[in-house]
């Protein structure tokens, strides 16, 4: 009794959609459930409402998993080319905005009518607001109970996503899941997140809330990423803070460097001979912002005027605001979280379909499974090939 399909998707985000479009494509029956009441929520969140649906640079260096080679052939064969393709044939208008990312130049609304389309016109049924309560191993398949019946499958793909933002339908479904049919699960933590101060340095930084540093080098270990800085109410956030968020777990040695695209210390030796009366605090207020400077010099610097500072120590005042240690106590946790790092580990999944090795029919597609990207469109274009990986098998 019940529905039978050939394929049943549960998510209808970014992976499931894309794997339901290549199958159907393929002349697959096929059924995308999503408990959300409509599909695609995060993707019309995404890159500000105009989604950052790829990067032209993506290579699997940007990802982040227990095995750095299992997303190599996935992103191989559905590359960002394949996607820009689609995006085009739909006559969706985009730009690249800095460092090979591509965003709409209207709304992330035309990329879900784009894949929503690409699904009616590959004969595939999507059903929102239905939970799936169930699964079962059938000896044909899958029965899936859900809150709208049973539903047979010959194939189940599992595309719920990660944790983040739990308002827009995260769910730790997958995850379940996987544990049920004997995956092994890598601890999962929230990445691309805002960071958390320690409590002496939240209370020395938080009134600089909305002050932001348009290039910081944030730095964990090896790791380092070059962007732009901000200062919260919480914290520190911004795309250089978000980028490390992943790398960095607590008790993490964090460093900044203020302003790493010039050698502060011979910088201020120059602004000394140019004006020895001005007061640091005030000559550093034109390399960092104002109210930054102001609270440097208060806290460690000592603000005096620059004829009675020697080289030496010009030169070791430049040394530290390249080594800024500011000490993180943890992150602004799945709330704001772009991704979920960690997630169903790749040693039980085939890299070149996702398919379970342990149960054949069985798929983990996208942001469930441990593969996580950078900021910059690499968490859709995962999204993307392995949900095609999928979509050509199932
Ligand atoms: P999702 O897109 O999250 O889809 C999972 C689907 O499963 C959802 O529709 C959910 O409702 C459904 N689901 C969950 N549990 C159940 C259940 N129990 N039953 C039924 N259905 C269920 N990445 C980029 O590359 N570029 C960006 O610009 C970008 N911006 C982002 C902005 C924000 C605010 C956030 C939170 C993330 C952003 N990301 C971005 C990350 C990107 O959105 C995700 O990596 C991507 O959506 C993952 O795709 P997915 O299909 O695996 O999961």
């Amino acid at each position: 009794d019940g529905v039978k399909v050939d394929v049943l998707v549960i998510g209808a985000g970014a992976a499931g959609l894309m794997c339901a479009i290549t199958a159907g494509q393929r002349g697959r029956h096929v059924l995308v459930l999503d408990h959300a009441n409509k599909a695609g929520k995060k993707i019309l969140m995404s890159g500000g409402g105009r989604c950052n649906f790829t990067n032209l640079g993506v290579t699997p260096a940007q990802y982040l998993s227990a095995n750095p080679h299992f997303a190599k052939s996935a992103l191989a064969r559905y590359t960002p080319a394949d996607f820009i393709a689609l995006v085009e044939k739909h006559r969706i208008a985009y730009h690249e905005k800095e460092l090979g990312q591509l965003f709409c130049d209207e709304s992330s609304k035309l990329i879900v009518r784009m894949l929503l389309d690409e699904c009616a016109a590959a004969d595939v049924r999507v059903e929102t607001s239905c939970a799936v309560r169930q699964v079962r191993k059938t000896s044909e398949g899958f029965a899936v109970m859900t809150a709208k019946g049973e539903v047979h499958a010959d194939s189940l793909v599992v595309a719920s996503g990660g944790l983040s933002i739990p308002s827009m339908g995260a769910s730790g479904l997958g995850y379940e899941l996987a544990r049920q049919f004997g995956h092994n699960l890598l601890a999962t933590r929230a990445g691309l997140v805002p960071l958390t101060l320690s409590s002496k340095h939240q209370e020395h930084y938080q009134d600089l809330a909305g002050v932001a540093l348009p290039i910081a080098e944030a730095r964990v270990g090896k790791r380092s990423f070059r962007a732009g800085l901000l200062f919260t109410h919480r914290g520190i956030s911004g795309p250089s803070i978000l980028q490390i968020s992943s790398y960095w777990q607590p008790g993490d040695d964090l460093r900044i460097d203020l302003s790493p695209e010039q050698d502060i210390g011979e910088w201020l030796v120059a602004q000394r001979a140019a004006r020895p009366a001005a007061e640091l605090r005030n000559v550093l207020g034109d390399l960092l912002p104002k109210r930054l400077a102001q609270r440097l010099s208060e806290l460690w610097l000592h603000s005096r005027p620059m004829r009675q500072y020697r080289d030496a120590e010009l030169r070791d005042m430049g040394a530290q605001l390249h080594d800024w240690p500011i000490v993180a106590s943890g992150t602004e946790g799945y709330r704001t979280a772009e991704v979920t790092l960690g997630g169903v580990d790749t040693d039980g999944l085939s890299s070149s379909t996702m398919q379970s090795k342990l149960v054949p029919g069985l798929y983990f597609i996208g942001e469930v499974v441990d593969v996580t990207g950078w900021l910059g469109g690499y968490n859709f274009q995962w999204a993307w090939a392995s949900g095609y990986a999928a979509g050509e098998v199932v």
